[in-house]
């Protein structure tokens, strides 16, 4: 078998909010990079993926037996704004599998040319961005960070017009779904009740089902997508991770990060660091990443709110209670892993651990100190030997920290290298996928970024 059976689900039970597409024929695709071992995971037969028929199916120009690819629709608020329609400008859903583990996953592609909800763009993608999705995502996984995976990067062998010309790619993403709070946004708006509740009873199907036996099912949903959000939201921040784009049509419903485009890894540690170059106001910080994700779910119970009670004043009543439940997911996670940086047993209480972070984070920022070499070795990083006494005296275990402080992450300038020069990055991907082992030849891996990376590096 060289690949999973496909199905139709999202099309099939959500047609409203899909449009039946085709990628575009593109005329010399070559394999720039696949994920040997995921697709043996995925039950993909990485032998078929690289054959000319298994390259047209990763770019969209064929689709898979038993199935039709759609564009998605959703809506979403960016930055702020709400725009009522978005959906798939440049990607498409090809359909649903099953894993040989038995989980069902989205096989999706990025950068397949235009579609119904292109708007002004051209529904392509450079090889640049995909391979730095490919990349970031990659080690967020091995990071144990819920993420969507990436299977393969095909080169279109056609140019893309930006500022300059660029060559094209499409990338070959796995997800648990592509269900995002913008498509909630979606369907509310169309005012069609009986699909809000389609599309919520498909999200308890694929993600929470457990919520089916609450006594208020879809305000348990509401609360499973809190508390996964808090969750993930707590592990980008532990690992300096910065998403830099969470509009709401980039975050998930799975609690998956999804959506890699101007996100990167902190060099220095501030809470005020941005990024992004389109962030010009700084909405997407580091620091201000747990607010924002609050504020996406905000949107996401006002969407669902006629699914929580008939009467709204009731309903708005509970989503408030429900959304109250991030701030304490948030801390809970947020101290045990912090706990778990720093090697404190459990007979450290909650406070102490607390306080001891909070105090360790001042002194990092305050010494704009590189936050993940600053973690694997705190007695060489922090210079407060006050700070430094109080955590001996906690005798932490250090060996157990650095299992879950990495030395390896796909670093801003190490990134960077890797794209200008497709030969570093077999060494990078090396490097990142045992982010927590220590290993000879990769020192440079682990360094802290040059001076000119430090001080003013833009993602686009
Ligand atoms: P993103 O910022 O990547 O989350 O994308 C926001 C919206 O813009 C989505 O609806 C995308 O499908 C759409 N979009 C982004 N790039 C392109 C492009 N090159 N062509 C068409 N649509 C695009
Ligand atoms: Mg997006
Ligand atoms: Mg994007």
């Amino acid at each position: 078998m060289d690949i999973p059976a496909f199905g139709n689900r999202f099309a099939s039970e959500l047609p409203e909010m899909a449009v039946a597409w085709k990628g575009a024929a593109f005329a010399d695709p070559s394999m720039l990079v696949l994920d040997d071992a995921l697709a043996v995971e995925l039950g993909f037969d990485p032998a078929w993926l690289r054959s000319a028929e298994g390259v047209r199916m990763l770019i969209g120009t064929d689709a898979p037996a038993g199935t039709t690819p759609v564009a998605q629709a959703y809506a979403g608020h960016q930055f702020g704004g709400y725009s009522p329609r978005l959906g798939d400008g440049r990607a498409l859903l090809v359909g649903e599998f099953t894993t040989p583990d038995g989980e069902l996953k989205d096989l999706h592609l990025k950068g397949s040319g235009r579609t119904p909800f292109s708007r002004g763009g051209d529904g392509f993608a450079a090889v640049g961005p995909m391979l730095r999705e490919y990349i970031v995502s990659r080690a967020m996984h091995a990071l144990g960070i819920p993420t969507t995976r990436s299977l393969a990067v095909v080169a279109t062998g056609q140019k893309v017009r930006r500022e300059e010309n660029l060559p094209g790619a499409v990338l070959a993403r796995v997800a648990a779904s592509h269900l995002r709070v913008g498509s909630f946004q979606y369907a509310r708006a169309t005012g069609d009740s009986a699909l809000l509740k389609r599309l919520a009873d498909h999200a308890i199907d694929r993600h929470h089902p457990v919520a089916r036996e609450a006594v208020r099912p879809y305000q348990r949903l509401f609360e499973l997508v809190v508390v996964s959000q808090a969750e993930l939201v707590v592990k980008w921040m532990l690992a300096g991770f910065i998403h830099g784009v969470m509009n709401t049509d980039n975050m998930t419903i799975s609690g998956e990060t999804i959506d890699y485009g101007p996100c990167a890894f902190l060099d220095v540690f501030d809470p005020a660091t941005v990024y992004s170059s389109i962030d010009s106001g700084g909405r997407y910080a580091y620091g201000n990443q747990p607010p924002v994700a609050q504020w996406n779910l905000a949107r996401l119970a006002e969407s669902m709110l006629p699914l929580f009670d008939d009467d709204q004043e009731k309903a708005i009543e509970l989503a408030t209670e429900s959304l109250g439940l991030f701030g304490p997911a948030y801390d809970a996670a947020w101290i045990a892993g912090m706990r778990a940086k720093l090697g404190l047993s459990d007979d450290i209480s909650d406070k102490e651990v607390k306080s001891l972070s909070e105090d360790l984070l001042v002194h990092l920022r305050d010494r704009r100190a590189d936050y993940t070499s600053s973690f694997r070795d705190l007695e060489k990083s922090v210079t407060d030997e006050g700070w430094l006494a109080r955590w001996r005296s906690k005798n932490p275990d250090k060996d157990k920290a650095n299992q879950v402080n990495p030395i390896y992450i796909p670093r801003n300038h190490l990134v960077e290298e890797a794209l200008a020069d497709p030969s570093k990055l077999e060494d990078l991907l090396t490097a990142i996928d045992q982010p927590f082992t220590e290993r000879p030849g990769l020192e440079r891996y682990a360094e802290p970024a040059p001076e000119s990376f430090r001080n003013c590096y833009q993602t686009f």
